[in-house]
């Protein structure tokens, strides 16, 4: 008897058409925390350090989960952050 999963290859690991990018302008930020509460990845946190106005801005902390969602960017009420997507570079040598 043989064992056919044995002979399936392992899936190959799909790459990412895009990275996730975020904007923040620390100087509009009011540190209310409604980007750092509604993103649905947790990428982002409150700074420790302060704006000039006083506030914890949010900081970028954690990029790799980024998906570009701008779900930050819809809930700032002080349009101090944004999200978008960049597309991923071609792997090098391939031409369209
Ligand atoms: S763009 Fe989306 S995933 Fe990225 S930090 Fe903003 S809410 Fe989170
Ligand atoms: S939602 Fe806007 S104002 Fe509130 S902490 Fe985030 S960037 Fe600052």
């Amino acid at each position: 008897m043989t064992n056919e999963k044995a002979d399936v290859p392992p899936k190959e690991k799909k790459e990412k058409k895009f990275k996730g990018v975020v904007v923040i302008e620390r100087e509009l930020c009011k540190g209310c925390a409604f980007c750092v509460e509604f993103c649905p990845t947790h990428v982002l946190e409150l700074d420790k350090g302060f704006n000039a106005k006083g506030y914890h801005p949010p900081v970028f902390a954690k990029p790799d989960l980024c998906n570009g969602c701008d779900m930050c960017g819809l809930y700032c009420p002080d349009f101090a952050i944004f999200g978008y997507r960049e597309k991923n570079e071609e792997p090098a040598g391939r031409f369209e």
